[in-house]
């Protein structure tokens, strides 16, 4: 226990029963270091020391002064570098609101926890907490890159592309794998790709980004059907690479030199943090992909990202929801709403539809009962490197005959 105790927790609550109930949870968990605070002033003089200043911090929502949501935003003031668990007696869709928030701040936070606190859900948050190693604060999973980092990593062929399989709901079959960019930085290990487009994006650099993916998945598509496995391959376009008419010479052009036919490729689609001025570039791009008979996608569906009116203007083949409204969605009422009227859509709209972040069993399964066209997560497999494909489909065709098919033993 020794990591544990030395790991420094603050408790904010105005009541003081909570207070003492939370330490005296803590403490039987063997965290040692725990200071409670019963407003939100108190707690902001702890964290403006460096000697005070929390690892983790467990926020009460709703305190008479000032609540918790005034308190994370003058955390994020002070540039505060610690963890964060909200705790409070409102309901799972207002607590889920404020966990957005903070995320939106940029603020880690391990979880939330609902009043009357259960000792065993604190107790699973901080050991995935310690497992993750997140307890060891300045990690290299805080560390950020510069747009000069980015730049020298495409230039040495750092990026590599995994491919994630997307499988048919009602048979099993692989229908296509989707190109997922991650960096394989010489001295930090695997890096995922949220630590690295925002940044391309903002400097510049999506188009050689997007350069080096695209030649690659084009490249790796065309060894598959020349092998002859007939799979689609998704490749990640931000609406930003589609600013200019030579992005779709440059897909036309490694389509044709790797004798691939247009339809194995589908190009998926998100808004750019930056939307260049005119709109009708992207437009025509791809209307003119489209008719040269690419597949086209609309990814993240139902973020801010993904709207409807581009789905007016836009001729998608395919419409990916995105995975928040789709784990869970089984269990959850709000989620199950939207993941409804999103296949519904899709589907009067002539659209294949894709659920992405199927995790566990009940997922998949509320995609079998809504008749959803294809899945994609990690209940079916996480990104994989190429190497690594064929062996995942023969396992997962034994699982489609064993555990997933209707007349399998298992269901
Ligand atoms: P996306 O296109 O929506 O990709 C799906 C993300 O969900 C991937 O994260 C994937 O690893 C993750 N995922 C898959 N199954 C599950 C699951 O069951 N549960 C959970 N929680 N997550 C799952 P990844 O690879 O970290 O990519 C994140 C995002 O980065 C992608 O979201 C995409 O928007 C962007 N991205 C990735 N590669 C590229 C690229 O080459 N170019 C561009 N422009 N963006 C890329
Ligand atoms: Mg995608
Ligand atoms: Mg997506």
């Amino acid at each position: 226990m020794d990591s544990t105790s030395k790991i420094k927790i603050l408790i904010l609550d105005d009541d003081t029963f909570m207070l003492k109930l939370l330490s005296r949870m803590l403490a039987k968990l063997g965290y040692a270091t725990i200071t409670t605070c019963d407003n939100g002033s108190d707690a902001l003089q702890k964290v403006d020391h460096a000697d005070t200043c929390p690892d983790l911090i467990l926020l009460d929502l709703n305190m008479p002064d000032m609540d918790g949501i005034e308190f994370v935003r003058y955390l994020v003031d002070r540039k505060y570098h610690g963890k964060l668990i909200l705790v409070s007696g409102e309901d799972e869709r207002m607590l889920k609101t404020a966990e957005k928030l903070v995320h939106a701040h940029k603020i880690p936070m391990l979880g939330y926890l609902h009043k009357p606190v259960n000792p065993d859900k604190l107790s699973e948050i901080l050991l995935g907490w310690e497992a993750d190693g997140l307890a060891h604060p300045l990690s290299v999973n805080d560390k950020s890159y510069s747009a000069d980092d980015i730049k020298s990593a495409i230039a040495n062929q750092e990026l590599v592309n995994y491919y994630q399989p997307k499988v048919s709901v009602a048979t099993g079959e692989v229908i296509g794998v989707e190109t997922l960019v991650r960096w394989h930085h010489p001295k930090d290990g695997l890096i995922m790709p949220d630590r690295f487009i925002d940044i391309a994006e903002k400097n510049h650099l999506i188009d050689d980004l997007t350069r080096s993916v695209l030649t690659q998945a084009i490249v790796q598509a065309g060894e598959w059907h020349r092998s002859g496995q007939t799979l689609r391959v998704s490749i990640n376009v931000t609406m930003d690479n589609l600013a200019s008419l030579d992005f779709q010479d440059m897909v036309v052009n490694l389509v044709h030199e790797n004798n691939l036919p247009p339809q194995k490729i589908v190009i998926e689609i998100t808004e750019s943090q930056v939307m260049g001025p005119d709109a009708r570039i992207p437009l025509e791009i791809l209307t003119r992909l489209r008719l040269k008979r690419f597949h086209l996608s609309i990814d993240d569906f139902g973020t801010g990202h993904s709207s409807l009116a581009q789905l007016r203007d836009i001729p998608f083949n395919e419409l990916k929801i995105d995975q928040s409204f789709v784990h869970r969605a089984y269990s959850d009422d709000t989620l199950r709403v939207i993941y409804d009227a999103s296949l519904a859509m899709g589907k009067q709209l002539g659209m294949d539809i894709v659920a992405e972040g199927v995790e566990d069993r009940n997922d998949w399964e509320l995609l079998r009962q809504t008749e959803c066209d294809m899945a994609q997560g990690d209940f079916i497999s996480k990104p994989l490197l190429p190497d690594d494909l064929p062996h995942w489909m023969e396992e997962w065709q034994s699982r489609v005959r064993t555990e997933l098919r209707d007349d399998s033993p298992a269901s």
